[in-house]
């Protein structure tokens, strides 16, 4: 069945930014491709950067590794939730599968059903999230470590947990063993080198997001959001459109009704600020969200029709400015109905 709306990814843009935060990392570079890939499609995003060289991988929930399907043997996934009392079967089915054990509890069903199998293990440094507190590590005895990880609160700002994190890792790290030592996402890659450690982590710049200032230079967009016209009409001098009547025209307008709402996570911040692009020309949106509706306002496009495509802006900081979301909840919010095509 045709759909009306569509996202645009480019595997070429995925990779460099994978390649340039490795680059900038210096160190391994894993990816997290948890919540279907920021929205993008964990599927594709894992086969892409598969082919490119990565091989460690991140998801939430064992669930999630079996919506994945098959990774090969020399590719790991770790799954950052740990070993839940309901994830005991699912964790006995892969072998290149870890669970990144949370709790002193998790570190114990672990050695109960796996002693000798390889782990991961969270260590708490400040966020109070999830992970062991540092004096809990007597619990992890026994255990047989991979890579063990931390995870920055405040990266993305300049905080003083950032340093004191970094200090608290470096003190963790030196009392256990592992193999490997992992503490940076995607905004702990560009404090510098000190967080690197032997793996980074990064989500969000892998799709385009850009964390911090720094980042800007160095992350290109990897997803275009279009959708396709439904109607064209116009409205008259003083009459409204859309729901609540916002939007009020000041002379005859003419505008393109596109085949995108909120229910697709074009969320309703866009309401009178969001803009599409139309063979160059910026097209604005005219009034209210709606569910599956959005307005765009097209005096100077005086070619679009029923079936053209209209690209929405969706440079994710700008966009995230203009509808007060998060780069975030922009990328996972995108909606069911979309058609994503990879290229
Ligand atoms: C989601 C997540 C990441 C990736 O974070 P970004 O900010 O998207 O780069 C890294 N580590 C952990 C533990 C996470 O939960």
């Amino acid at each position: 069945m045709h759909r009306p709306l569509r996202l645009t990814c480019s595997t070429d843009a995925l990779i460099a930014n994978w390649r340039a935060l490795a680059g900038r990392a210096g160190v391994a570079c894993g990816a997290a491709i948890k919540a279907d890939g920021y929205g993008l499609g964990a599927r594709p995003v894992f086969d892409a950067l598969y082919a490119a060289g990565c091989r460690d991988f991140f998801l939430s929930t064992w669930w999630e590794v079996g919506e994945l399907g098959t990774v090969p043997p020399d590719a790991f996934v770790s799954v950052l939730h740990g070993l839940g009392p309901d994830d005991v079967a699912a964790a006995l089915l892969w072998t290149n599968v870890r669970p990144v054990l949370n709790s002193a509890r998790q570190a114990q069903r672990w050695k109960q059903i796996a002693p000798e199998r390889e782990c991961d293990v969270m260590i708490d440094t400040g966020m109070n999230r999830l992970g062991l507190r540092q004096e809990e590590a007597s619990a992890l005895t026994g255990l047989n470590i991979h890579t063990l990880h931390s995870h920055l609160a405040c990266a993305d700002e300049d905080h003083d947990l950032n340093q004191l994190q970094l200090e608290r890792f470096r003190s963790a790290a030196s009392g256990v063993a592992a193999k490997r030592y992992s503490l940076a996402n995607s905004a702990g890659i560009f404090l510098g080198g000190d967080y690197s450690f032997d793996l980074v982590r990064p989500g969000l710049a892998l799709y385009g997001g850009s964390p911090r200032p720094e980042a800007r230079e160095l992350v290109r967009p990897v997803a275009r959001l279009e959708a396709q016209v439904v109607q064209r009409r116009v409205i008259r001098e003083g009459e409204s459109c859309g729901y609540g009547g916002r939007f009020v025209a000041q002379a005859d307008t003419e505008v393109a009704i596109v085949n995108l709402g909120y229910a697709d996570g074009y969320w309703r911040g866009f309401s009178e600020c969001g803009k599409a692009d139309m063979g160059g020309i910026d097209l604005p949106v005219l009034g209210r969200v709606s569910m599956d509706l959005v307005a765009l306002g097209c005096d100077d496009a005086p070619e679009l029709a029923e079936g053209d495509w209209a690209s929405l802006h969706f440079g994710l900081e700008e966009a995230a400015a203009a509808s007060g979301m998060s780069q975030y909840e922009l990328l996972t919010g995108l909606g069911r109905r979309f058609e994503r095509l990879w290229h």
